[in-house]
C-alpha cells in the first residue's frame, strides 16, 4: 500500500499550469495516495479536482491557500478539509477575487510606464482560467523578451519592491485563519521561510499569536526549504504542538524547477497527516 502524500499544489484555477483533470491523472502517475489542492484565494477547482480524483483513485483533500498581511516577508496560510461550499467562505474568496481585479490592471499601468508593452488581455490568455496571478505576467514577460526565466521577471518587476510590484488588499493573519476555521476547515503556515524572519522569540511570539487564532499546523517541508531549514520548522512546530505537514507547492510549468509530491531529498509524507488533518478539522456547532 502506497502512503505517500502532498499537501500543497496549484491548478489552472489559480497560477498552476496544470488543469485539475492533468493535476490529478499525474498524481496518480506519480503514486500519490492523497493530495490536497491549494490553490490561491480560490475553491472553484474542486468539483473539477474530485471527479478526477475518483477517476484517478487518488483521495483529495479540499483545500486553498489565503495570502495574509504580513512584514517583512510572506503569510500564506493553507486550510484543508475545509467546505468548499461553505457561505461564509465565498464570501471572503469574494473579497480576495475584487482585489486581484483591481491590482492587475495597476500592475499593467506600471510595466506600460516602464516602456513594457504588455496588455492584460494577454495575461488573461496566458491564465487560461478564470484569476489572473503574478506569474501569468511572470510567463507573457519571458514570452515576448523582457525576462529571460521567472526568477528575473518576478526580480525585475513583479516581486515585492520591484519597479513594477503593486500590493493588494490581504487579509489579516487574524482573518485569515479564522475564514479556514469558520468553513471548517484545519489552518496550517505554509513555507515559513518565506516570513523572511529568522529571530527566534520574534517567531515564537509570532506563532503563539497564530494559534491563538486558531493555526494548527506548519509547513515544516516545503521544495522552497533545504534539510537545516526542514529541521528547524519542524523543531519549532513541535515546541508548540503543531501537526507537521509538508508539501511540493507544485505550480507545473509555472515553477518548473519543482515537481509533484517533491519537497526535498528524501521526504515523504505519511498517510498519517491525513488523519491529524482531518481530527484538526473544525466540527461545526449547531445551534
Ligand atoms: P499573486 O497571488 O498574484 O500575488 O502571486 C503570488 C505568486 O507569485 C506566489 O504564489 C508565487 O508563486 C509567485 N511569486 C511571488 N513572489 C515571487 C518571487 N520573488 N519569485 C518567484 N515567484 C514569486
Ligand atoms: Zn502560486
Ligand atoms: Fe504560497
Ligand atoms: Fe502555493
Amino acid at each position: 500500500m502506497n502512503h505517500r502524500c502532498d499537501f500543497h499544489m496549484h491548478t489552472t484555477h489559480s497560477d498552476g499550469s496544470y488543469t485539475p483533470e492533468e493535476l490529478l491523472a499525474y498524481a496518480s502517475e506519480k503514486c500519490l495516495r492523497a493530495v490536497a489542492v491549494t490553490d490561491h484565494d480560490t475553491v472553484s477547482g474542486y468539483d473539477a479536482c474530485k471527479a478526477a480524483a475518483d477517476k484517478h483513485g487518488v483521495e483529495l483533500i479540499p483545500g486553498i491557500e489565503i495570502s495574509c498581511q504580513f512584514e517583512p516577508g510572506t503569510l500564506h496560510v493553507l486550510g484543508y478539509f475545509l467546505n468548499p461550499k461553505d457561505p461564509g467562505l465565498a464570501q471572503s474568496l469574494a473579497v480576495l477575487q475584487r482585489a486581484r481585479a483591481e491590482r492587475n490592471p495597476m500592475i499593467i499601468e506600471k510595466l506600460n510606464r516602464l516602456g513594457v508593452h504588455v496588455t492584460l488581455q494577454e495575461v488573461e490568455a496566458q491564465s487560461g482560467g478564470d484569476q489572473v496571478g503574478r506569474p501569468h505576467f511572470a510567463q507573457v514577460l519571458i514570452k515576448k523578451g523582457y525576462a529571460r526565466n521567472n526568477d528575473e521577471a518576478f526580480r525585475k518587476f513583479l516581486a515585492k519592491g520591484a519597479a513594477a510590484y503593486v500590493d493588494k488588499r490581504r487579509f489579516s493573519a487574524e482573518e485569515g485563519i479564522q475564514m479556514i476555521r469558520e468553513a471548517g476547515g484545519a489552518a496550517v503556515v505554509a513555507h515559513p521561510k518565506q516570513l523572511k524572519v529568522t529571530d527566534r522569540s520574534r517567531l515564537r511570539q509570532l506563532f503563539k499569536e497564530w494559534m491563538s487564532f486558531g493555526l494548527q499546523g506548519i509547513e515544516a517541508y516545503s521544495s522552497c526549504q533545504n534539510v537545516g531549514e526542514q529541521k528547524f520548522w519542524r523543531d519549532l512546530g513541535a515546541g508548540f504542538g503543531l501537526i507537521i505537514t509538508g508539501g511540493s507547492d507544485f505550480h507545473g510549468k509555472n515553477k518548473p524547477d519543482v515537481d509533484l509530491g517533491w519537497m526535498g531529498q528524501g521526504v515523504d509524507l505519511g498517510y498519517d497527516i491525513v488523519d491529524e488533518l482531518r481530527a484538526a478539522k473544525t466540527v461545526k456547532r449547531c445551534s
